[in-house]
């Protein structure tokens, strides 16, 4: 088995594979709706929230998708706070849909600013809702959304949350911090396989569902709601995804959310400070560093795409390179979901070996 160390697809332990591969069963009969009612509630269990937590078969982009069009109209001013790749594709979907978007980009690498947030929310009191990304997993930066949600809670405005690779890894108390709606998706923390995009929606969401006239059909939250109800979803559901997740769930619930949180956070610090041990340069400011992915610069010469080359080819390990704008300069290290220190230091001894023959010539 590889090790697969990119922030998703995440490896998934063989107790989810083997209900991956359960015989079908009638998805509007009785059996499906006991692991429909049981997974959302150990969902709402992980999210901390009271609100409505609704399971929807596509990926993470499809349940951010589903985020803006259920809750906005065309000409709606939404604030887009982006620190990356991901913060981008959500305004963009937005945009997509004809929302006018203000965008506040900040330098990849860093965290979001509050102040500047306050300050955009002043200058367009009109503004409908803020979008943010919890977990950037571009730039392996966590934004401090407790300071965020603050802002955006006291200004009146929605809170839609990309939390695709934070929730299930990361603290994220939804009601606490007023999330509207949160999204993630299957294939990150959760130790399933893609398919599956999981959304809590506040009541002031579905309020503003009642007004939000962009077009929608698949992603309709009260479709979703409605179906879920009766115990179903409205269109067949990824149902072997539903199999992985029942069982993925029961194994988070036994290790318990304070001890996932804490291996992470754990095993993310052996990943930042093994790498800076190498003389390796991490690329996210260290105040905001992600527990579910690290990336680091491709510095002194080091060429990072054949580091990924020999790593995947001479030892087995998967690591993610940089997208667009960072594409060959940096290499982005996965932690999240179903791993453990022995995965981490399989990388990092490998490394040892690769960096020099890949040119880097740091200490
Ligand atoms: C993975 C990811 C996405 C995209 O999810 P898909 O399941 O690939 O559509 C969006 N946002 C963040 C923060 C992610 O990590």
């Amino acid at each position: 088995m590889s090790n697969l160390r990119i922030p998703g697809p995440t490896p998934c332990p063989p107790e989810v594979l083997e209900a991956m591969s359960w015989q079908m069963i009638n998805h509007r009969g009785p059996q499906f709706a006991r692991y429909l009612s049981q997974i959302t509630a150990d969902l709402k269990t992980i999210f901390r929230t009271n609100n409505d937590v609704l399971i929807l078969s596509g990926s993470g982009t499809g349940g951010l998708e589903a985020a803006v069009v259920n809750t906005l109209s065309p000409g709606d001013k939404v604030l887009s706070v982006s620190i990356g790749v991901f913060g981008d594709r959500f305004a963009s979907i937005a945009k997509t849909y004809g929302a006018e978007v203000i965008p506040l980009d900040f330098e990849w690498g860093c965290a979001a600013e509050p102040q500047p947030i306050k300050d955009a929310l002043k200058a367009n009191a009109d503004i409908k809702a803020v979008m943010v990304t919890h977990n950037e997993t571009s730039t392996g930066v966590t934004n401090d959304l407790e300071s965020i949600s603050k802002i955006v809670k006291e200004a009146g405005k929605l809170l839609l949350v990309d939390a695709i690779s934070s929730m299930g890894s990361i603290d994220l108390p939804v009601d606490d911090w007023g999330c509207d709606v949160t999204v993630t998706g299957s294939q990150k923390g959760w130790m399933v396989p893609p398919g599956l995009a999981m959304i809590s929606v506040s009541p002031a969401a579905w309020n503003a569902y009642k007004e939000a006239s962009m077009p929608r059909f698949y992603w309709d939250f009260g479709k979703a709601k409605k179906s879920a109800e009766k115990g179903q979803t409205p269109w067949t559901p990824t149902m072997s995804v539903f199999f992985g997740l029942s069982v993925a769930l029961k194994m988070m619930l036994e290790e318990g959310m304070t001890a996932i949180i804490e291996r992470h956070r754990n095993l993310a610090e052996l990943t930042r400070q093994t790498a800076k041990s190498l003389g390796l340069k991490l690329f996210a400011d260290e105040k905001f560093a992600s527990n579910t992915v690290t990336a680091i610069r491709a510095t002194d010469g080091l060429d990072s795409k054949m580091l990924t080359k020999i790593m995947r080819e001479d030892y087995d390990i998967v690591l993610g390179g940089g997208q667009q704008t960072l594409d060959g300069k940096i290499f982005r290290v996965g932690h999240l979901g179903w791993f453990d220190e022995k995965d981490i230091r399989a990388v990092f001894s490998a490394l040892k070996e690769t960096l020099p023959r890949a040119g880097y010539k740091g200490a």
